[in-house]
């Protein structure tokens, strides 16, 4: 019965994603938490801290927006149920909604009608990679309201350059930052289209927060935003504080010479994702994300 033996190792992910921050975001709240020196925005990371227990122990999603999920897959090209993968997400998701409990938040379009299950047209939202091997990687993310607020992609005008890519995420940040319960993790995308740019900033939201970029030149930008951002002091959850964001993520693509895209996701303090490898015949899965 694959079918259910995947329903239910997808479920599981769900259910440690909604209750238990990664344990890269959980580290970099406590990191803040210390290094914080204003006395209203320590007792905000204390009430934090305590949401994060108390969800723990009452084994309760940790925050009331359990979000729309979007699921970023890599397939083996080899991996026997690729054929029954799509909808064994759905059904996962079903599951999770009736179990965890995650929030009825999916609304079909244009009747604005709640279906009950977090399904619907291309919900779930999937992204797909196929890659050498026989092995299952899945990376989901639940999308809350207020961090996807913020989200926007631009085709910059010639010219604007590296500079045009950082007034974008600077602009972004302090028009809209502050309703995504900071602090923040900030994707950033950069490549030829708004598309690519828009997808590149959200699989920037699920490279670990603390990382260093593999290209020191976008290493060297991530660090100049994200210095930049912090001396605005935006503080946890928008009420001022010593330092504004998690960290900044680029992802980046190869582009038209005449254009430059940039595109912007945001996560809030309670960024969850959750990642689990699953192998061939599905008999193990880790759930890689999680301490
Ligand atoms: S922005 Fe994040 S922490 Fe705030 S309500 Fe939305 S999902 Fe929850």
């Amino acid at each position: 019965m694959p079918h259910k033996k995947l329903e239910s190792i997808i479920s599981s992910l769900l259910e440690v994603t909604a209750i238990k921050l990664p344990t890269d975001v959980y580290a970099s709240l406590q990191k803040m938490r210390a290094e914080e020196t204003q006395t209203l925005a320590c007792e905000l990371y204390s009430c934090i801290f305590d949401n994060l227990d108390k969800a723990e122990l009452l084994h309760r999603p940790l925050c009331q927006d359990t979000g729309v999920l979007q699921f970023f897959i890599r397939a083996g090209a080899h991996f026997p149920h690729l054929d029954i993968l799509e909808e064994s997400i759905f059904t996962a998701t079903k599951l999770a909604t009736e179990s965890v409990p995650l929030r009825h938040n999916t609304v079909e379009c244009f009747t604005e009608k709640n279906t009950g299950n977090n399904t619907g047209k291309l919900s779930p939202w999937i992204e797909w990679e196929i890659i050498p091997g026989d092995d299952l990687h899945i990376d989901v993310y639940m999308a809350g309201g207020g961090c996807s607020l913020p989200g926007r992609s631009k085709v910059l005008m010639p010219l604007e350059g590296y500079e045009g890519v950082a007034k974008f995420v600077f602009d972004t940040i302090v028009d809209w930052g502050v309703n995504a319960c900071p602090p923040l993790v900030v994707g950033v995308g950069i490549g030829t289209c708004a598309a690519t740019a828009a997808i590149l900033s959200k699989k920037a939201l699920l490279r670990k927060v603390g990382s260093v970029n593999a290209n020191p030149q976008a290493a060297d930008m991530e660090r100049m935003i994200k210095e930049g951002l912090d001396s605005i002091g935006i503080g946890p959850l928008g009420l001022t504080g010593t330092k504004s964001v998690q960290c900044v993520n680029i992802e980046f693509a190869g582009h038209h010479p005449a254009t430059l895209a940039v595109g912007v996701t945001v996560g809030c303090w309670a960024t969850r994702r959750g990642s689990i490898d699953i192998s061939a015949d599905l008999a193990s899965y880790a759930i890689t994300s999680h301490s």
